[in-house]
């Protein structure tokens, strides 16, 4: 059975990045996108959300060139993380077929 295919990686569009002037700095962007390319949508906005808050934010305008996420949506996942979720069911949270498949209903016991 064929691998499913690696997730890209955004190449971080930064500055520093693109001049590769800060080795650390290069490291945590291509860490954040190393995590972003292993999320759902959802989940990638609510992370870069979460980031833009944080008191070391590089801020919206980084965070777009560091992502590669729109401002809008960067700005939805912050608003919909400080509404606690409000509006979303557990369920709706969840891109369709992720987590865990469905477990298979057992068929020992027809077999009585
Ligand atoms: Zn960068």
């Amino acid at each position: 059975m064929p691998l499913p295919p690696e997730p890209s990686i955004h190449a971080c569009e930064c500055l520093i990045c693109q001049a590769a002037s800060d080795p650390a700095v290069v490291r945590r962007h291509y860490h954040i996108n190393l995590l972003l390319s292993r999320l759902t949508e959802p989940q990638r906005r609510w992370y870069v959300g979460f980031l833009s808050q944080e008191p070391d934010s590089p801020g919206e305008r980084q965070l777009v060139l560091i992502t590669g996420l729109a401002r809008n949506t960067i700005q939805r996942g912050r608003r919909e993380l400080l509404a606690g979720f409000a509006d979303m069911s557990a369920t709706q949270q969840r891109r369709a077929g992720a987590g865990r498949p469905l477990a298979e209903k057992k068929t020992r016991s027809s077999k009585r």
